[in-house]
C-alpha cells in the first residue's frame, strides 16, 4: 500500500468537511491533511478512508470517524512537548495525529491482537509514540504522571479515578461518558481538588472495557 496524490486530494477534502463542520484549529486540519489515514485500515476498506466514517479494524474494534477525531484532538488544546496520554489505540490513527502536533505521546491498548499490529505498524511508519503499553487504560500510566491532557477514546460507562488524578492542574481530559451512546465530555482541572465539567454531544463509540470483562 501506498500514499498517492490521489489520496493527498481525498485528504484535502476530507479536511474541508471537517471544517465545515466546526473543526477550526488549523494544525489539526493540517495533521488530518498529512495523514494517510488508508494505511491505518484494512485494504479491503481503502476506498472508504476519506469519508468521514468509523470502520471495522481488527478484534471487532473501529478507527474513529475523522470528525471525532478531529473534535476530541481541537478539545485537548496541545502545544508541542504536551505530554498526552492516550486511551484506546485502537488502529493508531488517533495517536498519529497527536504526534503530528508534536506531543509526547502514551498510549494504552487492551486486545493483544491489535496492540501488536499497530505497533509493527508504527515502526513500519516510523511514528515514535514515547510509550505504546499493552494494557488496562482505566489505570492510566501512574508512573508516567501528570500528563497535559488525556483523550479516552472508547465509550466510558464512567470517568476513570485514576485518570483524573494522573492530571496536571490546567489540564484536560477528554472522554465520551455513556453506555449505548456516550456524551462528549471535558474535564479542565482547576486546581488540586476542583474538576471543571463541560458536556459536549453524543457521539457513537465502541465500550472501555475493565479488566473483569
Ligand atoms: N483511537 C483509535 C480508536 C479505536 S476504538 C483509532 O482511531 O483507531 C477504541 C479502542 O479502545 C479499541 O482498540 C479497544 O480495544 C480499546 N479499549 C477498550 N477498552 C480499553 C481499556 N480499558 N484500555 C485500553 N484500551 C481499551
Amino acid at each position: 500500500m501506498k500514499d498517492t496524490l490521489k489520496h493527498v486530494g481525498m485528504r484535502n477534502k476530507l479536511a474541508e468537511i471537517l471544517k465545515t463542520k466546526g473543526i477550526e484549529n488549523e494544525q489539526v486540519l493540517n495533521a488530518i491533511k498529512t495523514i494517510p489515514r488508508h494505511l491505518f485500515m484494512d485494504s479491503s476498506f481503502e476506498g472508504h478512508a476519506y469519508q468521514d466514517k468509523a470502520f471495522p479494524i481488527s478484534a471487532n474494534q473501529t478507527i474513529s470517524q475523522p470528525y471525532t477525531v478531529a473534535f476530541q484532538t481541537e478539545l485537548l488544546e496541545i502545544q508541542p512537548n504536551h505530554k498526552v496520554l492516550e486511551i484506546g489505540t485502537g488502529s493508531g490513527y488517533q495517536t498519529a495525529v497527536l504526534l503530528n502536533l508534536n506531543a509526547k505521546v502514551y498510549t494504552i491498548e487492551r486486545q493483544l491482537e491489535l496492540y501488536k499490529k499497530t505497533s509493527i505498524f508504527f515502526k513500519k511508519m516510523g511514528y515514535r509514540p514515547k510509550k505504546a503499553i499493552f494494557g488496562d487504560g482505566y489505570k492510566g500510566i501512574p508512573e508516567e504522571a501528570p500528563f497535559d491532557s488525556i483523550i479516552v477514546t472508547a465509550g466510558a460507562p464512567e470517568i476513570p479515578r485514576a485518570l483524573l488524578a494522573q492530571l496536571k492542574v490546567g489540564g484536560r481530559l477528554v472522554i465520551p461518558v455513556g453506555h449505548e451512546e456516550q456524551i462528549m465530555t471535558l474535564i479542565v482541572r482547576k486546581s488540586q481538588k476542583e474538576f471543571d465539567k463541560k458536556e459536549l454531544g453524543s457521539f457513537k463509540f465502541v465500550p472501555l472495557l475493565a479488566d473483569k470483562n
